[in-house]
């Protein structure tokens, strides 16, 4: 027998066809809320006990990987900037869209993946793990994939559990690194060197969280506190690195942007500068496809980072 299977990041044995799946916004619903992610396996084999037959090992040894978490509150119907009318969610559905297509001439797009997360109270896999490449011939066009992203967005609209996502992206995160995924097969993330500010080099996987959000924790009126970043815990290599890059979508006099700020981490190549993007303007938001190509190729964290990226290779 051969199925579609879907697989639990925590244990092989729990399989769900993409219907279980897509009813349980592709979390493991056997595993604790939001701690197994399920993987697309494609067609595997099950054999007459129902037991599971592995796909063959593939072995890939140099994958990249960016998720994204992006805020579908209620807030996030409101329009982006004054005078302007496009709200954040859509606003933030086209950039990611534009951002992810632009990328799929990379040359390395098999190896590149993506998985995107929406979150309000409750977190929602909007975009499963998959590469750039399965991305591009699944959704066609940057129009297809914005569709699809606001036709999901648009069902959510209630609180604000920031918290929550970043456990659930961290986890995920920790576990694609230290090759932990058995059903990945062999496997290893690609690692980049990235020179400090006094030129030291260090190792780090080409691992990238953005997070996308106009506010702060709001989990009810007694329920805002913003807990400390678990991506402050990330570990490679016995070394503690920080790959969660956040973009703010409002004004740097809003109460909630210094919380929010102080989620972030300073870069590794420029020690006075936050992994902080703050989009204020409209003008700004064209950066947004910078911040992707970043996140995907050169090794980039911060906005200063940007800027250099967007000079040295304006046409990666
Ligand atoms: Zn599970
Ligand atoms: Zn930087």
């Amino acid at each position: 027998m051969s199925n579609n299977t879907w697989i639990c990041v925590n244990n092989n044995g729990h399989a769900y066809d993409t219907i279980t799946a897509e009813q349980n916004s592709y979390f493991c619903p056997k595993c604790p809320y939001g701690e197994g992610i399920l993987l697309n396996q494609g067609p595997v084999s099950i054999d007459n006990e129902g037991t599971i037959i592995p796909p063959m090992t593939q072995q890939q040894e140099d994958l990249g990987l960016c998720i994204m978490l992006l805020d579908c509150s209620g807030s996030m119907a409101e329009p982006a900037f004054m005078n302007h009318p496009m709200s954040k969610r859509d606003l933030i559905a086209k950039s990611v869209s534009a951002g992810i297509f632009s990328l799929s001439g990379n040359p390395l797009k098999e190896f590149a993946y993506v998985l995107i997360i929406g979150f309000d109270h409750e977190i929602e896999i909007l975009v499963p793990y998959m590469s750039i490449e399965k991305l591009v011939q699944e959704y066609r066009d940057a129009a297809g994939l914005e569709h699809a992203l606001k036709e999901k967005m648009y069902k959510k609209n209630g609180a604000t559990d920031i918290n929550g996502a970043l456990e659930v992206a961290f986890r995920f995160t920790q576990q694609f690194i230290n090759s932990e995924i058995s059903i990945l097969g062999t496997y290893k993330p690609r690692i980049q060197a990235v020179l400090d500010d006094n030129m030291m080099n260090h190792s780090i996987p080409n691992v990238r969280v953005l997070l996308f959000t106009d506010g702060g924790q709001f989990m009810g009126p007694d329920k805002t506190t913003l807990n400390p970043s678990p991506f402050r815990n990330l570990q490679y290599d016995g070394k503690v690195f920080d790959l969660l890059m956040s973009a703010y979508y409002g004004s740097s006099s809003d109460k909630d942007y210094d919380k929010l700020k102080s989620l972030a981490s300073k870069c590794p190549r420029h020690p006075s500068t936050d992994q902080f993007f703050l989009f204020d303007d409209p003008t700004k938001v064209a950066n947004l496809k910078g911040l992707f190509r970043m996140a995907s190729g050169a090794s980039g964290f911060c906005p200063t980072c940007l800027d250099e990226a967007n000079t040295v290779t304006r046409d990666f």
